[in-house]
C-alpha cells in the first residue's frame, strides 16, 4: 500500500519520549517534547475507516521515518519503565518507520483516566452462508463460542458477552465493563491514570482528583458510572456494530467461496496494495443496499464485484479487531503538545456527566485500525470453522442476548 511517509527529524531525540505500554507487536511511547506543527497525512485509517466511524473517533496519524540508533537509545531510556516478563526482548531497531498519534490516553494534563478495551464482535450473524456444521453461531456470538464454550475439561477464560456491551442499554454495558474487569489479565481491558498503567480498581485514586477524597471502592464505582454513561451516550459502538454487521455480510464462509476463485483472489491480491481500490470498496458499500449485504453469490458474476466484497470483508476484519479508548477527564483542556499535527480535523467529544456533581470530558477513540490481509481469508475460515465445531460438540445450554 503506498503511504506517505514523513522525515521528522525533530522527534528522533529519545529523551522526547516516554514508555507508555507494550503487546506483542508493538511498543507505545508518549511525545513529551517541544511543540510541533506539519500537516497531517491521510492513511488507511483515515480514508478507509473514518469515513465508517466518524471523525471525531478515528485519530489523525502520520508515519515517521526513524532510524537504528534513536530505536536503540529509546530502548535503553524506557527500559526500567517496561514490565518485567518483557525486558527480555528488545525493541526491533530494524524498524524503519513509526505511527505517531495525538496521545489517546490523556485528554490534557493530569488528571485523566482511561479505560481500553477491545470489544470485538457485536453481533450475531444471519448470513445464508453460514453452514450447517456451523448453525451454533447463529445462537450465540463469536467471542462466547471461543471463551464460554471451552473444550472438555477446560474453563471458561471470560465471562463477558460483548452483546452488552453494545446494546445500548446501561445496565447491560456495565455487565460488558465489570465482566471485562473480571477477566483474567489480558489486553481486553486496561486503565490509564494520568497516562500510566494501574492497577484495575484497586488503585487508591490521588488527593488531587476530584474523586480522591472517597473511599477507592466509591470512587470506583463512580467512575464505572462515568464510563457506562459516555458508551451509553456515544453513537459510536452503534455505527461500529452496524458496519461490522455489513460488512461481514457475506459470513467468511461466502468470503471464502469468492476468495476461492482464483481469478478474484489474485484481482484482490493486487488490489489490497492500492488506496484507490480501497476506496472503491468502500464507496461501493457505502452505496449498497443493506438488503444486498448478502447477496447470493451466484449473483456476484463480476471480478469487481468479487474483488470489493474481499476487500469489504478485510475492513469488517479491522473493526471486529480495534481497541477503544475512553479517556475521562474532569476540567478545563489545554491544548497538547503535538496539536500543530493534529489540528482540527480531529474531534473530541465531549460529554458531560453531572452525576454525582462532577463535570468531566470524556472522548470515545478507535485504536489498532490496522489494514487486514486478504490472504487471510483461508485462515479466517479455518479459525472459524474450529471454533464453530468445538463449541458445537460441548452442546452448550445457553445462548446470546442479541444486542438489539
Ligand atoms: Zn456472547
Amino acid at each position: 500500500m503506498s503511504m506517505t511517509v514523513l522525515n521528522l527529524p525533530q522527534l528522533l531525540n529519545p529523551t522526547f519520549w516516554s514508555y507508555v505500554s507494550e503487546g506483542t507487536a508493538n511498543l507505545c511511547v508518549r511525545y513529551q517534547g517541544p511543540e510541533l506543527a506539519y500537516d497531517i497525512q491521510r492513511r488507511y485509517a483515515e480514508e478507509i475507516i473514518r469515513p465508517l466511524l466518524g471523525p471525531s473517533v478515528v485519530p489523525p496519524s502520520l508515519l515517521v521515518r526513524v532510524h537504528h540508533d534513536f530505536l536503540q537509545e529509546l530502548g535503553a531510556i524506557i527500559l526500567p519503565q517496561r514490565p518485567v516478563h518483557r525486558r527480555n526482548q528488545d525493541i526491533l531497531t530494524s524498524q524503519a518507520h513509526a505511527t505517531l498519534m495525538p496521545d489517546l490516553i490523556m485528554l490534557s494534563a493530569d488528571p485523566s483516566l482511561s479505560l481500553e478495551i477491545k470489544p470485538k464482535w457485536g453481533f450475531i450473524p444471519r448470513s445464508r452462508n453460514i453452514t450447517e456444521d456451523r448453525i451454533i453461531k447463529r445462537s450465540i456470538c463469536r467471542h462466547c463460542l471461543k471463551t464460554r464454550c471451552p473444550p472438555e475439561g477446560k474453563s471458561p477464560t471470560s465471562s463477558y458477552c460483548p452483546m452488552d456491551l453494545y446494546s445500548g442499554d446501561p445496565v447491560r454495558i456495565l455487565r460488558g465493563l465489570t465482566s471485562l474487569s473480571a477477566d483474567p489479565p489480558s489486553n481486553r481491558l486496561v486503565f490509564f491514570r494520568d497516562g500510566r498503567v494501574i492497577a484495575l480498581c484497586h488503585s487508591v485514586l490521588p488527593s488531587t482528583f476530584p474523586l480522591g477524597k472517597l473511599t477507592a471502592s466509591l470512587a470506583w464505582s463512580i467512575i464505572w458510572d462515568a464510563m457506562t454513561t459516555a458508551l451509553a451516550a456515544c453513537p459510536f459502538l452503534s455505527h461500529l456494530k452496524r458496519h461490522q454487521e455489513r460488512l461481514y455480510g457475506l459470513s467468511i464462509e461466502g468470503a471464502l467461496a469468492l476468495y476461492e476463485d482464483p481469478a478474484a483472489a489474485k484481482a484482490a491480491k493486487n488490489a489490497w496494495g492500492s488506496m484507490d481500490a480501497w476506496k472503491e470498496a468502500l464507496n461501493a458499500y457505502l452505496s449498497r443496499d443493506p438488503s444486498k449485504d448478502d447477496e447470493l453469490l451466484s449473483k456476484m458474476d463480476h471480478i469487481q464485484t468479487k474483488v470489493h466484497r474481499l476487500l469489504q470483508q478485510c475492513m469488517a476484519a479491522t473493526l471486529q479487531d480495534l481497541s477503544i479508548m475512553i479517556t475521562l477527564h474532569p476540567g478545563p483542556l489545554p491544548s497538547a503538545s503535538l496539536q500543530g499535527l493534529f489540528p482540527s480535523t480531529y474531534i473530541p467529544i465531549l460529554t458531560h456527566l453531572d452525576t454525582h456533581e462532577l463535570e468531566w470530558h470524556c472522548r470515545v477513540s478507535a485504536i489498532d485500525l490496522d489494514p487486514k490481509p486478504v490472504t487471510r481469508i483461508p485462515h479466517w475460515d479455518d479459525l472459524d470453522r474450529k471454533i464453530a465445531l468445538s463449541a458445537t460438540v460441548n452442546s452448550p445450554t445457553f445462548s446470546c442476548t442479541p444486542s438489539s
